[in-house]
């Protein structure tokens, strides 16, 4: 079994490390802050031999020259951390990267950055997402295009529906309030804010979130959908997402 060890970071990230038993690695879901990473790595016992990045954004990467002078790991990111770090590895749409027993699938999630990629790891049925899709929420496009994000978006629903998504903030709550104003009919949206609101009141973490749970309330990820391309306008599900993400930002 892979072991996920989730953690928060800085204000509202969360840190991820994963082990393999088997073999005893173990990789740093992006680095959001060095001091923590090293730290919950040696409460587990694990010791650290690699660091995958998602995207090249200091709260993702910047932790990784410290982690890599403490523990000399391997850094494997994609072309655009280089802005930053310099990666071993640099990996693109389509590549592999294993831990141990378990392969990781490379997916192009850009949109958020140009280079931001996302780590599928089927056998355990689990994503790191990064800031590509949050729970009820993506990130903002502060690089890309509406049809390259929307198309990235596509690639992340034809993962198994039961997939568990790990994604890089706690934005649920307010991703939420969004959410029902963009899509107010969606009962099964309803029902999920209603729950984020009570965990929340009770401090739990809202992530990691499923594939299937996101497809059904997500609007991001339902701009394809009849009733969200009549509510928001858009000839093709690019352009509904699009005009959401543009109202989320000024939401
Ligand atoms: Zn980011
Ligand atoms: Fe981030």
């Amino acid at each position: 079994m892979l072991q996920i060890h989730q953690f928060p970071c800085l204000s509202d990230n969360y840190g991820y490390l994963i082990h393999d038993p088997a073999s005893g690695e173990t990789a740093c879901i992006d680095t959001p802050d060095a001091e923590v990473y090293l730290r919950e790595a040696e409460a587990r016992g694990w010791r650290i031999t690699q660091i995958w990045n998602t995207h090249w954004h200091p709260d993702h990467a910047g932790g990784n020259e410290a982690i890599k002078a403490a523990t000399g790991c391997t850094v494997t990111a994609p072309a655009e951390v280089e802005k930053i770090a310099a990666p071993d590895r640099v990996v693109a749409h389509g590549d592999t990267v294993t831990l141990g027993g378990f392969t990781a699938q490379v997916i192009d999630v850009s949109g958020h950055t140009n280079g931001h990629v996302a780590f599928h790891l089927p056998e355990a049925g689990v994503a790191f997402v990064g800031d590509a899709v949050f729970a009820l929420g993506c990130g903002r496009m502060f690089e890309g295009e509406p049809k390259q994000f929307w198309d990235s978006l596509d690639r992340i629903r034809q993962f198994p529906p039961e997939t568990v998504l790990y994604c890089a903030h706690e934005y649920t709550q307010s991703n939420a309030k969004f959410a029902l104003h963009a899509d107010p009919d969606n009962a099964a949206l309803q029902e999920y804010a209603a729950e984020i609101d009570r965990k929340r009141a009770n401090g739990e973490w809202t992530v990691p979130t499923t594939l299937s749970r996101e497809l059904a309330t997500n609007p991001f990820l339902r701009a394809d959908n009849d009733d969200m391309q009549a509510r928001w306008g858009g000839a093709a599900p690019h352009e509904t997402f699009a005009a959401l993400r543009a109202a989320k930002d000024n939401f």
